[in-house]
């Protein structure tokens, strides 16, 4: 159930790729918080991804008006355009951005085609940059941004050069915008996931993924409900001083910066 008197009450917040795993668990989060929620949906097969938006809404009891679906490819710059003229005739104003729609189409470097490598730039990458620039007219005074990038930006990892590129750009952008968005008070953010029990991690085969998991500190998968319970911190008053950084919610997997 929504909390009317919830720390977000009144906010507007945009989570894109809001239809399942770590988007549909912020953007829940949010909701029941009090925000009012732009839940981000692809356009390829747009139907189910806003009928799981819908399934996740009515599952937690929240009305449709706090829990709008958008459809917009974010890798196609006159979607995202479109997106924003939306939220704009609608709600007016951003008070949040959560960048977290991405792909990965894994090979090692020698097998990776330029499809491959293009399309995990194109999304994940190309469209983090897309919705920072169409946020940016709509966007408060001290709003939020909040980018999702990957553990696998700061160690890299095997078989994924691209998805790892982008993650790392996600990171220098985020730094440059924070930068750049100071002066109106609006802090912009990066979090870096590690292992997460989605569905981006389910093709993992067994063996393998078995051995990630025995060298988790924590002794467990993530979950996305902790990546959404960072990314509401980030985008609470109590962070109002934090801005360029990059959070790890790794379970200890990796202890650098
Ligand atoms: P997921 O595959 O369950 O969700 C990805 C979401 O992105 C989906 O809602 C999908 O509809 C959306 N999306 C994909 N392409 C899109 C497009 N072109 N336009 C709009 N939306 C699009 O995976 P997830 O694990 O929930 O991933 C969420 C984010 O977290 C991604 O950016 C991912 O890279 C990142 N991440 C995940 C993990 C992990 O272990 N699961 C680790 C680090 C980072």
């Amino acid at each position: 159930m929504t909390d009317p008197t919830g720390e977000f009450s009144d906010r507007i917040v945009v989570v894109t790729g809001a239809s399942q795993g770590i988007g549909a668990a912020t953007a829940l989060a949010f909701a029941q918080a009090g925000a009012t929620v732009v839940a981000g949906c692809p356009a390829l097969e747009s139907e189910r991804h806003r009928q799981a938006v819908a399934d996740w809404r009515e599952a937690a009891g929240l009305s449709a008006e706090r829990v709008a679906p958008i459809t917009a490819d974010v890798s196609q710059v006159e979607e995202v355009t479109q997106f924003y003229d939306t939220v704009k005739k609608h709600f007016g104003r951003v008070d949040v951005l959560v960048n977290n729609a991405g792909i990965n189409r894994d090979h090692t470097l020698a097998k990776m085609t330029d499809e491959e490598w293009r399309a995990v730039l194109a999304v994940n990458l190309d469209g983090t940059f897309f919705n920072c620039r169409g946020v940016l007219p709509l966007i408060v005074e001290k709003g939020r941004i909040i980018n999702i990038s990957s553990m696998v930006a700061q160690t890299g990892n095997f078989g994924v050069a691209n998805y790892a590129a982008s993650k790392a750009g996600i990171l220098g952008l985020t730094k440059s915008l924070a930068l750049e968005l100071a002066p109106r008070g609006i802090t912009v953010n990066a979090v870096c996931p590690g292992f997460i029990d989605t569905d981006m991690t389910k093709g993992i085969p067994d063996d393998i993924l078995q051995g990630y998991l025995e060298r988790i500190p924590l002794g467990r998968a993530g979950l996305p409900e902790d990546v959404a319970a960072t990314v509401l911190f980030l985008a609470s008053p109590g962070a109002g001083y934090l801005t360029g950084q990059s959070l790890g919610v790794n379970g200890g997997l990796y202890t650098g910066d």
